[in-house]
């Protein structure tokens, strides 16, 4: 074939290929168009998942008659004009390729009206054909119909799904774009059924309530964070009990525009580290506000992605929004109860802020359920082993660490019972609490190892062994070694070369060592760990940068924590029960055990009065 130039069909086409990938495509290039003209009013409705049509209706500015023809042309858009323009865009849309792609690949009419005018315009095109623009009676605004999309492209129609699945992405799309536009009334139909009804005025909570689920409301903690030169996060951040299994429910957008980004994705994960388990996603609201030559939204052909001229600030921003978030707030679950057929049903565990939301409740008994047996103190024969044993646990240690020891037992807690040397049951104000004391202590030890590391820069207090350890090294290890050496001088273990490809670990934590961890296996273990990646980089630094830093030790912290802390079937005293309880109070996030399960479940009282008849 000789080389020629390509028809517009076919450049449209072929763009449609980026751009359009299935109906929702369709209405977010729509809604955008929408968004862009200012409308306050966007009404979208669907027929068969938006394969037989997508009709997308504003009260926007409309576009100009003489304008109509040009609105479908390729490359044409009211939007930027010179180079210059591109390096600060303020619409969504600016490639001028939205409705002329779409145009190429479906039947598509459009009607519009601008304010002022006598009657509006319409004009249609199928694939190529298509006729001029007539006048037509109608209301201010514009109304986009798009029908039987990809009827020439049959390649793209056989990847069409289920008109259901295809609707759950357009219902997707549409609620992320009216999340960030509160103030704007949105609706949604299928097949003449309307799917969502949001009003016009609401205000960002409200509107994120109104798309979230109202049960949730409770569980979400608004927050509010600046950096300089006008960059501002504004959010939501949902209770680690409302964690899901997919990121559908991280609500991301830049200046507006629904994104999706690794660097924040990563800001959110960390924010959220050791409150929910590494395979769960936060429920969370994340709006950036930035400067718009502040990034640059010229990545991606559908406009989904962005790039920061200063990622690490807006990493920061976003992690530290969140984060102040969920240390504002008691995290502690609630322990509820099902409902029976006479209200008085077997005692379940279920967080009560979304006992509605199947998924939530769900993603707890999941938790709950996959739970290391050992820890859920479930296993009798391990409890009853450990009984033997008189005076188990070095509490004590764990106050030394840190700050000074506190006195025990305290005042308000002394109403305190352990059951079957695993569960530790007191009372609060608000009603029964219920400690789980490996994922209590667990988090104390975490916290009291990271305040002593971190903030006081000193290094753990460690134990000269009387013959050294060996460990064998590979090439990988004996790199790891080296690049984790400050982490090990940190951690108060002493590593000396022991001939070709062994190392002899000459010191060991105190705290390891008296609680019967072995030196070679957990050098090993670490020596893996730094291998295998784990914790790259522990060269500090700003932004992303740092936060890979902690990452990093919050594994090892993670490692040594739980290696560290009481197990289950460990029988404590009263005096150091009331100092586990003593340190739930005065330590951060305490809510939840460094790997994110719940430290503690509490029984209100309003619970146990309906629960009993009482109210
Ligand atoms: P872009 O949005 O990138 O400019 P589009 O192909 O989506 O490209 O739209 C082309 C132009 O048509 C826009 O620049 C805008 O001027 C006009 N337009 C499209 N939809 C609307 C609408 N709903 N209301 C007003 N003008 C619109
Ligand atoms: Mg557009």
């Amino acid at each position: 074939m000789p080389i020629r130039k390509l028809s517009p069909l076919l450049i449209n086409q072929i763009a449609a290929g980026e751009v359009i990938e299935r109906p929702a495509s369709v209405v977010k290039e729509l809604v955008d168009n929408a968004l862009d003209a200012e409308a306050s009013m966007i009404e979208v409705a669907v027929e068969e998942g938006g394969t037989r049509l997508v009709r997308v209706r504003d009260d926007g500015k409309g576009v100009p008659a003489g304008e109509m023809g040009l609105a479908l042309e390729q490359h044409a858009t009211s939007k930027v004009a010179e180079p210059g323009d591109l390096e600060r865009v303020g619409t969504l849309g600016f490639r001028g390729e939205a409705l002329a792609s779409i145009a190429s690949v479906s039947r598509l009419r459009m009607v519009s009206r601008v304010r002022g005018e006598a009657e509006g315009v319409a004009i249609a095109r199928e694939g190529v054909g298509g006729g001029g623009v007539e006048p037509v009676g109608c209301g201010f605004g514009t109304v986009v119909e798009v029908r039987d999309l990809f009827f020439n492209v049959p390649a793209r129609r056989k990847f069409l799904r289920s008109p259901g699945t295809e609707m759950g992405h357009i219902s997707d799309t549409v609620q992320r774009l009216a999340m960030t536009h509160a103030g704007v009334e949105f609706r949604l139909s299928h097949n003449g059924r309307v799917s969502l009804d949001l009003p016009s005025g609401q205000g960002r909570v409200e509107r994120a309530v109104a798309i979230l689920g109202k049960d949730l409301a409770e569980g979400l903690i608004p927050f509010e964070e600046e950096a300089g030169g006008g960059a501002k996060v504004w959010g939501l951040a949902g209770e680690p009990s409302l964690a899901r299994a997919t990121g559908k429910a991280q609500h991301l957008t830049v200046n507006g525009r629904p994104v999706k980004d690794r660097n924040l994705q990563h800001a959110m994960r960390e924010a959220y580290r050791g409150l929910i388990p590494p395979d769960k996603f936060p429920l969370v609201v994340v709006m950036v506000e930035l400067d718009p030559s502040e990034v640059d939204v010229n990545v991606h052909p559908a406009k989904s992605e962005v790039r920061f001229r200063n990622a690490g600030m807006v990493h920061g921003l976003v992690l530290n929004g969140l984060r102040r978030a969920l240390l504002a707030k008691d995290l502690t679950p609630k322990a509820g109860f099902g409902r029976g057929a006479n209200g008085i049903g077997t005692p379940v565990l279920t967080p009560m802020a979304s006992a509605e939301s199947e998924s939530a409740s769900g993603a707890f008994v999941d938790y709950f359920k996959r739970m290391d047996p050992t820890q859920k103190g479930l296993v009798f024969e391990e409890v009853k082993r450990e009984m033997a044993e008189v005076d188990p646990v070095g509490l004590a240690d764990a106050a030394e660490l840190g700050t000074p020891a506190m006195p025990a037992p305290v005042a308000g807690v002394e109403r305190v019972l352990q059951v079957h040397n695993s569960y530790v049951v007191t009372q609060d104000d608000q009603g029964i609490l219920i400690v789980d004391q490996h994922a209590l202590h667990e988090r104390v030890m975490f916290e009291r190892l990271r305040a002593r590391i971190i903030d006081q820069g000193q290094a753990l207090e460690s134990q000269r062994l009387l013959v050294p350890t060996v460990v064998d090294v590979d090439p990988g290890r004996e790199v790891a070694a080296e690049q984790l050496a400050w982490l090990v001088g940190r951690l108060g273990i002493e590593l000396e070369p022991f001939g070709k490809g062994k190392l002899a670990v000459q010191a060991f934590p105190s705290l390891l060592f008296d609680r019967g961890v072995e030196p070679g296996a957990f050098v090993g273990e670490l020596l893996d760990k730094g291998q295998a990646g784990a914790f790259d980089d522990g060269k500090g630094g700003s932004g992303a940068d740092a936060s890979v830093v902690e990452a990093a030790l919050s594994e090892v912290l993670d490692m040594m924590s739980c290696k560290a802390a009481v197990k289950a079937g460990d029988k404590l005293s009263d005096g150091e029960l009331a100092e586990l309880l003593k340190q739930r109070e005065s330590i951060e996030r305490s809510s939840n055990c460094p790997h994110g399960r719940p430290t503690t479940l509490r029984l209100s009282l309003k619970d146990l009065e309906r629960q009993f008849g009482r109210s």
